[in-house]
């Protein structure tokens, strides 16, 4: 895969007129190098679009950054993320003991992060274990798999559903719900500039994480969700003119239908791919099989084991989207869960 990376250092942090303000918040020890967090104008103080990463180094960017635009991290009147993974929400908790701001996340992911808080951690062992049983993978690879724990980010004051306008005095920010990334991720569009903050739902060089968890899950098709999503964000452009997508990493781009036509197409032929894979098979194939013949960023061998488990979290959401098509069947009475190409 191309990957045009931006190093965190060569960023700044930049007036972008008509009120909106970004500031690169670093992630560290992550390739992706940083979150853009957004500051939207309002006479209640600046309202935050993301947050960035929970980390002290992030805590000084946001805040150092925020002042270099002549705003104060005291003063925010709230904080809305785009959904709940820990670059966007992770430092939401800290913003608001700093300035007693509102948080508000999609219902949806304000589901899953008190899912998390509720979740014990050898309950979330045993949840891991099973499902990397179930998909295939040898017991050394899974433990090796079951790495660090995520930590629950901040719980929300405001759950937002689709086409709620955030609180915003003065302006329209309206919440578009984009399921796919996650379950409850939002895009955010300002009505009356013509922008779209796009979070990871549309970015302008990488595709972000589709997975599903735990991966033989029948009951949800988050893929197909995701290019549905793409599609929403397309004729949104198309109903009110061409929309500048403010992405949550790398960087601004102009014409985010374009982008999104181009992110459904890549998946289309990587779903084509797979299939043609599946069709081309003996046997049915487990999930974690499936992951390791298919095409990564670098050969399934060399993927750390983190990200190996990530990819068969994105090889499920494809198998799934196939099965929900009646193009691949799935032979569920068995453990490992296993896939088979249907002739059609
Ligand atoms: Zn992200």
């Amino acid at each position: 895969m191309k990957t045009r990376r931006r190093p965190y250092a060569e960023q700044r942090p930049q007036d972008l007129g008509g009120g909106v303000w970004s500031v690169p918040v670093p992630i560290p020890g992550n390739p992706l190098g940083y979150t853009l967090v957004y500051a939207v104008e309002s006479p209640r103080g600046p309202l935050l679009i993301d947050a960035g990463w929970n980390h002290p180094d992030a805590w000084d960017a946001l805040s150092g950054g925020l002042a270099v635009l002549g705003l104060d991290v005291t003063t925010v009147s709230g904080v809305v993320v785009t959904h709940f993974h820990p670059d966007h929400a992770g430092l939401a908790g800290q913003v608001r003991e700093a300035s007693a701001c509102w948080i508000a996340m999609h219902e949806d992911d304000a589901a899953l992060v008190r899912l998390m808080t509720e979740y014990a951690a050898s309950e979330q062992d045993d949840f891991q274990s099973d499902m990397l049983r179930r998909a295939g993978a040898d017991p050394s690879e899974a433990r090796q798999v079951m790495g660090t724990r995520p930590v629950p980010p901040a719980m929300p004051d405001r759950e937002l559903r689709d086409g709620d306008l955030v609180d915003l005095p003065g302006r329209e920010l309206r919440a578009v719900h984009t399921p796919g990334h996650t379950p409850g991720h939002i895009c955010l569009h300002l009505e009356d500039a013509d922008r779209l903050f796009t979070g990871d739902h549309v970015l302008p060089d990488i595709t972000p994480h589709v997975g599903i968890y735990p991966y033989d899950r029948d009951d949800v098709d988050p893929l197909s969700d995701f290019l549905d999503s793409l599609d929403r964000v397309a004729d949104l452009s198309a109903s009110c003119g061409p929309l500048d997508a403010l992405p949550a990493h790398e960087w601004i781009f102009p014409d985010v239908a374009a982008r999104a036509a181009e992110i459904r197409h890549h998946h289309e032929e990587k779903l084509e791919r797979l299939r043609d894979l599946l069709a081309r098979q003996a046997q049915p194939l487990t999930i974690w099989e499936v992951a390791a013949m298919m095409t990564w960023n670098r050969p399934w061998g060399e993927l750390p084991p983190a990200l190996r488990g990530m990819a068969a979290g994105e090889a499920a959401a494809h198998l799934r989207t196939l099965e929900a098509r009646g193009q691949v069947r799935r032979h569920a009475g068995v453990d490992p869960v296993r896939f088979q190409a249907l002739n059609s």
